[in-house]
């Protein structure tokens, strides 16, 4: 899944996830348990994280891989916030190739950007199980209970308003270029972002039954 902070990509991988029985690989989820549980990673990870930048390529891959090799990823996998930049996807290609597997489809998520400003501002992340909800547009049975998994949820440092512009430059210098690369490789679909939650899961869905463009 490809796409700027808060396109949705998190909310549509965990549906995914469900839906198809693959499992879901974010990195932004892995990197903040990692700070949470205040593990090495976490360490080197979170300055990165709490300014908005990217975390070195090699931190990253190496996460990934490791990843790909469990049980539960056997019968698939969705990746969410990852790649995000050019040397991340051809180091990908690599693992793929070696475990003799590939990607079907990359779906880029577009919203504009004030769509995403307000998302973001009104966004809450699970302490526990990092399932999203949203204070207006996707808000909890209860406040600040997650529905999922009755978890705290909090807003994210990095999705203060200071920090998201930020992210948002990140994205267009070094994580847009992949829609280009992919489209080159005969996988992209794009999806139209806006709207309700199962609208663009159905598009989602839609588009991973079709060919590409
Ligand atoms: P996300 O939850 O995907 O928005 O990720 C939150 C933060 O984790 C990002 O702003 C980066 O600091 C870091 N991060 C997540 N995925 C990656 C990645 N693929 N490459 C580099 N940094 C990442």
């Amino acid at each position: 899944m490809l796409g700027p902070p808060g396109a949705g990509k998190g909310t549509q991988a965990k549906l995914l996830q469900e839906r198809f029985a693959a499992c879901q690989i974010s990195t932004g989820d892995i990197l903040r348990k990692a700070v949470a549980d205040q593990t090495p990673l976490g360490k080197e990870a979170s300055a990165y994280i709490d300014r908005g930048a990217l975390v070195p390529d090699v931190v990253i891959v190496n996460l990934v891989a490791e990843r790909l090799k469990d049980k539960d990823c056997e019968a698939g996998f969705i990746l969410d916030g990852f790649p995000r930049t050019i040397p991340q996807a051809k180091s990908l290609d690599e693992i793929l190739t070696k475990m003799g597997r590939g990607l079907n489809r990359v779906l880029s998520v577009k919203v504009p950007k004030d769509v995403i400003i307000q998302r973001l501002a009104g966004r809450r992340t699970c302490r526990s199980c990092g399932a999203l909800s949203h204070k207006v547009f996707n808000p909890p049975k209860k406040e600040g209970v997650c529905d999922r998994c009755g978890g705290e949820l909090f807003q994210r440092d990095d999705d203060r308003e200071e920090t998201v512009a930020h992210r948002l430059s990140v994205y267009e210098t070094q994580t847009a270029p992949l829609v280009d690369y992919y489209r080159r490789m005969g996988i992209l679909q794009e999806i139209d972002g806006v709207g309700k939650i199962d609208d663009i899961r159905d598009r989602v869905i839609k588009a991973l039954g079709e060919g590409v463009a």
